[in-house]
């Protein structure tokens, strides 16, 4: 069977490279469901709070959506009890990643988690630190919902699948690369407004489809393919600093944007990157344009979402909205 579109046609191993992930498989091809819908707030209550004396009345843990998917990230809110001490910082662990809380204007504390794709539930742990050193801890177990995906068999050319054994030492010092960088924690929110498509087009393939390559190796889509052609402008999702700009075995030409809490975007195949390591980019800037470059079947822009390593569903980082009003001065380097 003969199936060439214009997808990513990386390997099982070149994904994980790409974003430092796991992936695992396999499940008869089911139709595509619908994009998870933003929901109200749920207010949730830590089951295991400490009891000993306290210098403040437990805060409230508010987390968002209400529903969460695997494969997308949520938001947790720290808020003061109404007429107790002020939280002055919040420090947590999620999916085995380190939490980096910020403050809102209206004195709550947030950040962004993962919910990773196959986890059914997320512990988190956090430590809320009053003023004059008093700190409290507390657990919550996030239940993470299924979704089901779709699946596709692909026959590429075998330079695709198996790359040349010259070609070993730059993937893994590329593997290396990525990895480190997706992993840096930027301890401010880089971001003031809901992320948005770098491009507005068709897609042809989505995240977490199960794939079949040359009838043999198995793989799940850890990006968003957008269609495009070769010179079309690719816009920054997001504000944010350019994290790495590279020509990468697998990817071509890519930028990773670096939106701050851990959260990256990442813009892959590129027939030219505009924008260079360091800089800031503001949303919707033009960070490069379609190509074809890496190990592509065909011109399209991959479309990838990672935090701190762990790949999530670009399109459901859409209904995320806008993060709460910052209490801080914009980020260091945004422009006006
Ligand atoms: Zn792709």
């Amino acid at each position: 069977m003969l199936r060439i579109r214009e997808i990513c046609a990386l390997s099982p191993a070149a994904f994980l490279l790409a974003v430092g992930c796991h992936s695992r498989l396999a499940a008869p091809a089911t139709p595509e469901p619908a994009t998870p819908a933003p929901n109200p707030e749920r207010e949730t209550v830590p089951a295991d709070r400490q009891q000993e004396e306290l210098p403040a009345l437990p805060p409230t843990v508010i987390v968002t959506p209400q529903e969460i998917f695997e494969g997308t990230a949520f938001l947790l809110h720290v808020r003061p009890a109404p007429e107790s001490a002020p939280v002055i910082a919040v420090d947590g662990m999620a999916a085995e990643r380190t939490l980096a809380f910020v403050a809102s204007a209206d004195g709550r504390m947030w950040t962004v988690a993962p919910a990773p794709l196959d986890a059914r539930e997320v512990d988190v742990q956090l430590t809320i630190r009053y003023p004059g050193g008093a700190e409290r801890t507390e657990t919550l177990r996030v239940p993470i919902l299924p979704r089901e995906f779709s699946s596709e068999i692909l026959t590429v050319p075998e330079r695709f699948t198996n790359p040349p054994p010259e070609a070993r030492p730059r993937i893994e010092s590329e593997h290396a690369l990525v990895a480190e960088t997706v992993r840096r924690v930027t301890s401010e929110a880089l971001w003031r407004e809901a992320f948005a498509r770098p491009r507005e087009d068709r897609s042809s393939s989505r995240f977490g489809t199960r794939r079949m390559f040359n009838g043999e190796l198995q793989s799940r889509h850890l990006g968003y393919d957008i269609a495009g052609r070769i010179g079309d402008p690719v816009r920054a999702s997001n504000s944010g600093r350019v994290a790495l700009a590279r020509d990468l075995y697998f990817s071509g030409n890519t930028v990773y944007l670096d939106h701050g809490l851990g959260l990256y975007t990442a813009y892959m195949h590129m027939s030219e990157a505009l924008v260079q390591e360091g800089d800031w980019v503001d949303r919707g800037q033009v960070v490069g344009r379609v190509g074809a470059t890496g190990r592509v079947t065909g011109a399209h822009l991959h479309w990838s979402v990672s935090f701190q390593g762990i790949p999530l569903d670009p399109e459901t980082l859409l209904s995320l909205g806008a993060p709460p009003p910052t209490s801080a001065a914009p980020p260091a380097g945004a422009r006006p």
